[in-house]
This record gives structure tokens, C-alpha cells and sequence, in this order.
């Protein structure tokens, strides 16, 4: 049995992603940064009636050294790694002019730092392997930018970079690495916009509703099918037309 290891997967898009990988056959590896994550919701439940194997994994993705253990754990409770998928994500939000450092590079800690962590560490174990999917949580805001979010943006271009740089590092080995941008999708992140902003943001998509988290699951479910197994180095927007 493949296993597949969704960071910041408690909720949201994250966990929407673990269950969707269930219902294709992966064991599952859950993380979050902690246990209170897991407390009042079921996801754990959700993917074990799918009939396959489901653990948690408390880290915090910004720190080499959780990965480090998180990702042996991984690897000693499967026996494998074959698809990783870098959700874990943060919005810290405010003009660049008020931004505190403390808050920018919180931001770029656990937005991107977390996928050099996790890449590195994951993508040794599936060199090895000779085959591996890392899918990457890049955001529209990484591609056309976004006032109030320098830190967040930064961040999510800087993945954009990333994926194409550890798509041509790995892809001899048989990895892809591939990225998605999100749009506006329903979830804890976008329920703490005001109803103005909401209103402006909705102006703006072609399809005029916001995204659900299961239309980003199947994309990932996609890029980490074996139909995707020749794309790699790609973002795919998943916005509604948001960009046209
Ligand atoms: P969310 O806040 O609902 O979920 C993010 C999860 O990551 C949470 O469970 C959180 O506890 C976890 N997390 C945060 N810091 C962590 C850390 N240091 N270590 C481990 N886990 C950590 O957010 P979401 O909307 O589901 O977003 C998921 C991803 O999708 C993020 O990378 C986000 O930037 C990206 N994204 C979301 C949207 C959107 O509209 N919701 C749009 C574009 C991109």
C-alpha cells in the first residue's frame, strides 16, 4: 500500500486532501502543529472507513528538527513514502508599511521554509524509492500578488520556485513535483475576511462563488495519479477564473 503524508491536515484544504487520498487507496499520514488540531473534528474516522491506515504526526512544519522526526516516524510506521503533499500554510495579513519582522518571517517560516523541511527529508527517502509526488500549496496570491499580503505572497512565489527547482532535481529519479494556486476556497483562512472584502473578492471570479475544498482535493488526487506521471514542474490554477 502507497502512503501519502498531507502537512497541517486537521482541517480545511489539508484535510480535505488526506480523505480524498483515502478514497484513492493511500494509508494515510496526518500531521498537524498539535494535538488540540485533532479535538472536535472526526478526519481520523472519516479516512479509517475508507479501509486504510491512518496516523497522526504532531510537528511543527517550520522546524527541521520536527520534520526530521516526523518524517522517520512516517516511513518507520508505513514502511513507505510516496506522496507528499506540502498544505501546512498560515496568513499573518497587513500593509507592508505596518508588517512587524517578527511577522514577516513568521510567515515565510511556515509557508516556505516548511517545504525545504519537508522536501528535502521526504525526497531523500523517495530518491531511494526511485519514484515519489510532492504536491505543493502555492496560492494566486503567489502569482499576481495581493495588498496586504507581502509576507504571504512572498511566500507562496517562492513555492512556485521551488517546485520547478525540485522538479528538475528529482525528476531523474522518477519524482514529480508539481504545484496548485487556489483561488478563494471556503475555509478557516477565508471565513476571517469581512463581508466587504468578500463581496470585492466575489466581483472578481468569473464563476462568482468561492472554490470548495474538495474541487482542490481532486486536483491534487490528479497530480498524484498515475495519469500525471509526465507532468511535473506545472502550477495549476484552481480559482473559478479569478485571473482572466
Ligand atoms: P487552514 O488554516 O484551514 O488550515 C491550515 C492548517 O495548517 C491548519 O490545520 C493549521 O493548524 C496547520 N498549520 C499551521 N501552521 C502549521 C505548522 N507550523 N506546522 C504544522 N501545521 C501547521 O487553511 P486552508 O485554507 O485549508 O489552507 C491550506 C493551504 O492552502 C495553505 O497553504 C494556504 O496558504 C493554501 N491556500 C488556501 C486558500 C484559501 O482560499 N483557503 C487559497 C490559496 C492557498
Amino acid at each position: 500500500m502507497a502512503t501519502a503524508l498531507i502537512t497541517g491536515s486537521s482541517r480545511g484544504i489539508g484535510a480535505a486532501i488526506a480523505l480524498r487520498l483515502a478514497q484513492d487507496g493511500y494509508d494515510i499520514a496526518l500531521n498537524d502543529i498539535s494535538e488540540a488540531m485533532f479535538e472536535d473534528n472526526d478526519i481520523m474516522e472519516k479516512i479509517t472507513a475508507c479501509g486504510v491506515k491512518c496516523e497522526k504526526f504532531i510537528a511543527d512544519v517550520s522546524k527541521y528538527d520536527h520534520c526530521e522526526e516526523m518524517v522517520k516516524a512516517v516511513k518507520d510506521t508505513f514502511g513507505s513514502l510516496d506522496v507528499l503533499v506540502n498544505n501546512a500554510g498560515i496568513t499573518r495579513d497587513g500593509l507592508m508599511a505596518r508588517m512587524s519582522e517578527e511577522i514577516y518571517d513568521l510567515v515565510i517560516a511556515v509557508n516556505q521554509k516548511s517545504v525545504f523541511n519537508m522536501t528535502k527529508l521526504a525526497g531523500t527517502i523517495m530518491m531511494k524509492q526511485r519514484s515519489g509526488r510532492i504536491i505543493n500549496l502555492s496560492s494566486v496570491a503567489g502569482l499576481y500578488g495581493n495588498a496586504g499580503q507581502l509576507n504571504y505572497s512572498a511566500s507562496k512565489a517562492a513555492i512556485i520556485g521551488m517546485t520547478k527547482t525540485t522538479a528538475k532535481e528529482l525528476g531523474s529519479r522518477g519524482i514529480t513535483c508539481n504545484a496548485v494556486a487556489p483561488g478563494f476556497i471556503q475555509t478557516p483562512m477565508t471565513d476571517k475576511l469581512n463581508e466587504d472584502q468578500k463581496k470585492a473578492i466575489l466581483n472578481m471570479i468569473a464563476m462568482k462563488r468561492y472554490g470548495q475544498v474538495e474541487e482542490i482535493a481532486g486536483v491534487v488526487s490528479f497530480l498524484a495519479s498515475k495519469d500525471a506521471s509526465y507532468v511535473t514542474g506545472q502550477v495549476i490554477e484552481i480559482s473559478g477564473g479569478l485571473s482572466m
